[in-house]
């Protein structure tokens, strides 16, 4: 009776369909509910509900530093950092949106071992080859290959060639697994890329070195238009990674409205 009288709330607040239940919760909350429909089933109670009826709180309470957040985030802050606007080009200083990813839910939808994922990921064609992507992930891709291959010619150098999708592996420097783990991140175009760790750090100042991108906005626009954000839009830059988040692209500021400042 406990379980189905827990079905029916979840069921209650399904958000296909359901606008007014829907309409009252945060805008990161209803993101995450129409990016993830296979995954997530509804938001109750605080926490968002998986659709086999797993809570996971939305909002931990606890008073966390960037570096806090990063290493151990719930999934609210994920969105501490707001996907810029499509006009804010090039991107703002110190801004990282994206780089705060929520694992636990990420194993629970696409695998937490490397052979997990692996079993599940589907194969896109990408302009003479195939690579493999989870299936979320996998049609929107195939939906950025059909559109890149419109853009002028002397524009495809930036994504004909890929370094690849699937790589199971921290990101450097931390325990945090990349994108790439999950069958979610593709690298392109990598002599015409741009990477902090290439550029050298300056040991005389914190931070990030001086931003560069090579990059045309032609192209990056594809890709966020079918939810990839791109690792150009880090001040720690990675321009030739793009990574499978529609929740922030569907989160994203209207266009016109300057970065909010983001406390340290
Ligand atoms: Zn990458």
């Amino acid at each position: 009776m406990k379980t189905f009288a827990r079905l029916v709330a979840v069921v209650a607040l399904l958000p296909c369909g359901r606008a007014s239940a829907a309409d009252a919760l945060p805008r990161e909350v209803r993101c995450m509910l129409e990016s993830y429909p296979a995954h997530l089933c509804g938001f109750e109670s605080g926490a968002l509900v998986t659709c086999d009826g797993e809570h996971i709180t939305w909002d931990d309470g606890r008073e966390k530093t960037l570096w806090e957040r990063f290493l151990e985030p719930d999934p609210e802050d994920v969105f501490v950092y707001p996907y810029p606007a499509t006009d804010a080009w090039p991107p703002a200083p110190k801004d990282d949106p994206g780089v705060i990813r929520y694992e636990p839910l990420l194993v629970r939808m696409y695998g937490g071992t490397a052979r997990e994922v692996e079993r599940r990921l589907v194969r896109v064609k990408w302009f003479g080859r195939s690579v493999r992507m989870a299936p979320d992930a996998a049609a929107a891709l195939a939906e950025v290959a059909a559109e890149l291959k419109k853009l002028p010619a002397r524009q495809h150098k930036f994504f004909r060639k890929t370094a690849g999708t699937f790589n199971w592996r921290a990101i450097k420097g931390s325990d945090v697994r990349s994108l790439h783990s999950y069958g979610l991140a593709i690298d392109v175009g990598v002599p015409y890329a741009d990477y902090w760790r290439w550029a050298g750090l300056d040991p005389k100042k914190f931070g990030p070195p001086a931003y560069r991108n090579r990059f045309p906005r032609e192209v990056v626009e594809v890709f966020e238009r079918r939810g990839f954000v791109w690792g150009g839009r880090w001040s720690w830059f990675d321009t030739m990674h793009f990574e499978y988040r529609p929740e922030l692209l569907c989160a994203r500021r209207a266009p016109g409205l300057a970065p909010p400042a983001v406390t340290p």
